[in-house]
């Protein structure tokens, strides 16, 4: 039963496509399916307007034992893109889309689970700790309805956001990202009669990815340069080059220092092609955080799992989400893996018995919540 329950509300929100910033249809529809199971809920739809986005998060409030300590369950209702309505494939176990959008399970399989561990709490008529749910709009774009949340609405002191693949593991720890934008101001001229005049940001752009070093940095940081363009003809010494990068560590100090490198080397570029002027713009898209391996959330979450034999592995994540927003904000969180496979991609699948796993996990858990 509790299988064919989750598919059924996966295979409806399947239904209903949620882009970023294209959450009004999802959330105007899990608004109404939160009260149904008999939660308060908070939702102005207008509280992502500044993000551009038609909706906004989601706060809802679940009662339970009031002597309890509350927990926040957390997840994300947009998703990546290409996405459209289809119907959820269930075969032999396993839920696909229809191979033309992404299935969508990163992170309406999360609020599957959800919406299952409210209902079975209601049936089971047991103590159980008051429940807090927020639903954000715009995480994969960078964490941007979490970091409008207000969290001042909630009291519980720990969440639990169930966004990560695998099975079985909490990420304590995740790594913060920069993005980082260089331009490289050099000056045109004609390739032919003034070719000398020119300063050519190409080839300043060039010299300037040779005295960086990209790819793992250290045991905790990453440089990706994702994207290189500049230059407009063939004929004309190129003005302008910009190059993106992305910068992730565990560690801000570690992105700090990495920064630094990277403005060293323009400087001594800047130094080769005199005239030449390299802008740096510098966006921190999230902070990284790391929660000590022994706090009362992760103790009660692994003992859930050696409750229900599923013991509990603790990794440090190399992605954000928004348990980076809740962390760096005073709201001590995890993330928890619900077995979404091949994410961000029209492969994308899931296993409906991994996520029957996380709603007994997470069962488990509320009962270890005191
Ligand atoms: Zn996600």
């Amino acid at each position: 039963m509790i299988k064919e329950r989750l598919f059924r509300d996966f295979a409806e929100m399947a239904r209903i496509p949620s882009p970023t910033y294209h959450e009004k249809e999802i959330n105007a529809y899990l608004v109404e399916r939160l009260k149904g199971l008999g939660a308060r809920v908070e939702y102005d739809p207008e509280e992502g307007a500044s993000l551009q986005s038609n909706a906004g998060n989601i706060y809802a409030y679940f009662p339970g034992d009031p002597v309890r300590k509350p927990i926040l369950l957390s997840a994300h209702t947009d998703t990546v893109t290409p996405a459209g309505a289809f119907e959820a494939h269930l075969e032999n176990g396993k839920i696909t889309g229809d191979g033309r959008f992404v299935l969508g399970a990163d992170d309406k399989a999360a609020i599957a689970v959800i919406f299952e561990v409210l209902r079975r709490v209601k049936e089971m008529k047991c103590s159980h700790p008051p429940i807090e749910i927020a639903f954000s709009v715009a995480e994969e774009t960078g964490l941007e309805g979490a970091a409008l949340m207000d969290l001042g609405r909630f009291r519980s002191g720990q969440a639990l956001v169930l966004d990560m693949s695998g099975m079985d593991l909490i990420g304590y720890a995740a790594v913060g990202s920069l993005d980082i934008q260089l331009t490289f101001k050099g000056k045109a001229a004609h390739a032919g009669w003034a070719i000398d005049e020119g300063i050519n940001s190409v080839m300043a752009a060039a010299s300037f990815l040779q005295k960086i070093k990209t790819g793992t940095l250290d045991s905790e940081t990453v440089l990706n340069i994702g994207r290189i363009s500049g230059g407009e003809a063939v004929n004309i010494v190129p003005e302008e080059t910009r190059l993106s990068a992305e910068l992730r560590s565990f560690r801000e100090e570690k992105m700090k220092k990495a920064v630094e490198e990277l403005r060293t080397a323009a400087q001594k570029t800047e130094a080769e092609y005199p005239g030449l002027k390299i802008r740096f713009d510098v966006r921190e898209k999230y902070k990284p955080y790391e929660n000590r391996k022994e706090i009362p959330l992760i103790k009660a979450l692994q003992k859930a799992g050696e409750k229900i034999g599923r013991p509990q592995k603790l990794v440090r994540c190399k992605g954000g989400s928004d348990a980076n927003i809740f962390n760096n904000k005073g709201l001590e969180s995890v993330v928890l893996s619900i077995g979404m496979t091949d994410v961000h991609s029209v492969r994308e699948w899931i296993l409906l018995d991994d996520m029957a796993k996380v709603v007994q996990l997470v069962l488990a858990f509320l009962k270890e919540w005191k």
